[in-house]
Parts: C-alpha cells; sequence; structure tokens
C-alpha cells in the first residue's frame, strides 16, 4: 500500500478512515486512473468531501522540504495578501531562494499601478521577514504573466527542485494545471476547486532529466475568512471576476456593512470618499452610527448577509477595532473579504470583523 498515490492530490491511498486523507474503497483501489474518494467525487460530482488534517501534519509534510536544495515558488492571493504570506516560510523552507508569485490579478482593477504594487509586494514579504529574488504578477486562471514566470523559474532554479509552496486557496493547484498545459499539453492533471484544504500530499511533475516541479500541501491559515463561512457564502465573498471599486461618500458617524460579516464606522474627520474592494456580489449597506448596531442584531442573516444561516452557527461574533489615519492613502484590510481605501487626512474610523480576522492596516497601492 506504501506506494498508492491520488493521483488527483497526492494524498497517500487509505482504506480505513473516509474522514482522513487519501480514503479509497478497497473496491475503487484496481481504478485507473487511481483517485481517493474526494479527488473522484470532485471530479465526476464537482462535489467537495472535506477532510481533517491537523496543522501539524501539514507543517511536517513541508516541513520535509527543508533541507533539501532548490528553489521556492510561494505563491500568494493578491485579494487577501495578509491571509496568504506565509510569515514562517525561512522556518519551514530553510534558505532557498524565494520568488514571490501574487496570483489572481485578473481581480484586482485593471487601473491598479503595477509598478507600485509590486513594490508594495516587496515590502510586505520583507516586513514578515521574506527576503524575495523577484515578485512577479500572475493571474494563473487566465495565463496572465505565467511566460515571465515560467522563464525566471528556469533562471532562479539553477538546474535544481522547484518548490510550490502557499496556504490552501491562493490557486496553487490552478497553477500548478497551467504550468503542466504549458509544458505537456495535458489537461486537469491535479484536482482544483474553490474550497480550502483540498491540496493534500507532495505531487511531483518532471522538469528535465533530473529535476521537479513539486506542489507542497496547502498550509492552513486559520485566521482566513474562508474557515468561518460555508461553502455557498465563501461563493459569494470570493471575486469571480475584476472587482469594481464601489465609491461611498461619507459623513462621520455613518457606517458600511459588507454583507453582515463585516462593519466600517467612521467615527470622526471631513466627509471622505470610502472606495471598496470586495467581490463584486456581496451586498454593502450604508446606515448610520446611531442605527448600525440594532440593524444587525435584527438584520444578520437577512438584510445583511453573508452569513447565511450555516455561517452563522460558526462565524464567531463581531470584534471592533479603532484606527486614526493622517499621512497617507490607507487600506483597511479585512483579509479573505476586501478592502476599503480610505485618502490622506485626519480621519478616525472603527473596523469590525468575526473575531479571528484580524483587520490590518496598509500603504495603499491602488
Ligand atoms: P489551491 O487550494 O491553492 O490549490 O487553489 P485552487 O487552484 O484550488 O484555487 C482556489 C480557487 O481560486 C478556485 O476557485 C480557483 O478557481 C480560484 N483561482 C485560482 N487561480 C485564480 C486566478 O488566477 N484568478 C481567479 N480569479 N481565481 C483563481
Amino acid at each position: 500500500m506504501e506506494n498508492m498515490i491520488c493521483q488527483g492530490c497526492g494524498a497517500v491511498i487509505q482504506t480505513s478512515d473516509p474522514d482522513r486523507p487519501g480514503y479509497t474503497p478497497e473496491s475503487a483501489l484496481d481504478n485507473e486512473p487511481l483517485l481517493c474518494q474526494r479527488c473522484f467525487r470532485l471530479k465526476h460530482y464537482n462535489d467537495i468531501q472535506d477532510v481533517s488534517m491537523t496543522d501539524d501534519d501539514f507543517l511536517s509534510m513541508v516541513g520535509q522540504i527543508r533541507n533539501k536544495k532548490g528553489l521556492v515558488v510561494h505563491l500568494v492571493d493578491i485579494f487577501d495578501v495578509d491571509g496568504t504570506l506565509i510569515k514562517s516560510l525561512p522556518r519551514i523552507v530553510g534558505d532557498k531562494p524565494v520568488v514571490l508569485a501574487a496570483n489572481k490579478m485578473d481581480l484586482l482593477p485593471k487601473s491598479t499601478n503595477r509598478n507600485k504594487l509590486t513594490k508594495w509586494l516587496r515590502t510586505a514579504a520583507k516586513e514578515a521577514g521574506l527576503t524575495v529574488e523577484a515578485v512577479y504578477l500572475i493571474s494563473s486562471a487566465k495565463g496572465h504573466g505565467m511566460s515571465n514566470l515560467t522563464e525566471a523559474i528556469e533562471h532562479y532554479r539553477r538546474g535544481k527542485d522547484v518548490y510550490i509552496v502557499g496556504t490552501t486557496n491562493v490557486g496553487k493547484s490552478t497553477f500548478i494545471n497551467k504550468l503542466i498545459q504549458r509544458t505537456t499539453g495535458a489537461k486537469d492533471v491535479i484536482t482544483t476547486s474553490y474550497f480550502p484544504g483540498t491540496t493534500l500530499g507532495f505531487i511531483e511533475i518532471p522538469l528535465d532529466g533530473n529535476s521537479v516541479l513539486i506542489d507542497t500541501p496547502g498550509i492552513v491559515n486559520r485566521k482566513q475568512m474562508a474557515h468561518y463561512v460555508s461553502d455557498s457564502d465563501l461563493k459569494v465573498i470570493t471575486p469571480k471576476k475584476e472587482v469594481k471599486p464601489r465609491v461611498y461618500q461619507l459623513n462621520s458617524e455613518q457606517t458600511l456593512y459588507f454583507g453582515g460579516l463585516a462593519r466600517i464606522d467612521f467615527i470622526k474627520g471631513e466627509r471622505q470618499s470610502f472606495v471598496c474592494y470586495f467581490s463584486n456580489e456581496l451586498a454593502i449597506h450604508r446606515t448610520k452610527l446611531e442605527n448600525a448596531d440594532k440593524l444587525l442584531n435584527e438584520h444578520r442573516g437577512g438584510l445583511l448577509s453573508p452569513p447565511g444561516p450555516e455561517t452563522l452557527q460558526k462565524v464567531p461574533e463581531l470584534t471592533k477595532h479603532a484606527f486614526r489615519l493622517d499621512k497617507e492613502k490607507t487600506d483597511i484590510v479585512f483579509p479573505g473579504l476586501g478592502w476599503v481605501t480610505l485618502p490622506e487626512g485626519d480621519i478616525t474610523v472603527a473596523a469590525h470583523s468575526p473575531k479571528g480576522v484580524q483587520v490590518s492596516l496598509r500603504k495603499s497601492f491602488t
């Protein structure tokens, strides 16, 4: 049994525990291609099954590459950089050179200043303790930026193996599928899906006679919003196309709700434009600050949704963080959901997000 690997996700095949990675009924062991039950269902019925894998399992699996030589390509989700940049990466992968690839660029408005964004990503990586050789902006779904990145990979790997590393849901499987298509023309060799935690085990793809490209399991970041919402709500909050910035001219003492999952209060300052970057399908509601709590209590799960009923069972209560901004244009980031850009000026705001999904500030790149 030891050598049997699911050809979809790379998990080691086992027949004893349906809740763990790699489970396959004995009757399916002779199937070609050999897929675990989860990948089989994903492939044939588009149905996602949950498996449990602890963070420790993930870390020890990824830690196996620590002492090997090679290049690390760290994929992050441009829509959730804070939630997907792995701060402990040097600890996990050792001192290999790292190329940072920011995926899902197709979701950002076309007007985004790419130079500014690249610089901003470099700084964000540095602040997280990561020195990167280069930064690439890509869309693995659309194939944008892939040629430049593949050239860079060839250049930086110096004949060695390549490890693709990222948190779950950054688009690692989509990225690798694209790479495979480019090199071999084969389609859908690896499972891809909407839902976090679907890439398990290592998948190796030959690059040349001596080296391979290795897909590592997605590292789970518990602080990602994706872990607190139901699959159907995840579909609403995950942008599928270019995000259209929605602009609200607000006076102080006004509040914006992003569904019922997050909220921003404009506490003090001159009338300002609040530019909101969220999935186009996520409804934004404006209300008076004095009515905001009542609105949430009465309409969370209804007018203010998502959260839908299933998410309401598991999403933590909103907690509040107050910020005073002044000098520069700033983004208030709700990890995994989106962000609000505020102009420079003396502004006090309070941001509310589910407990555990920590709001952060960053210098705006838009
Ligand atoms: P993995 O968990 O990192 O392997 O991520 P997947 O490849 O399964 O992708 C997670 C989700 O992100 C899926 O819904 C993909 O369709 C989506 N996705 C992946 N790459 C892109 C991209 O370049 N642009 C957009 N808009 N979505 C992407």
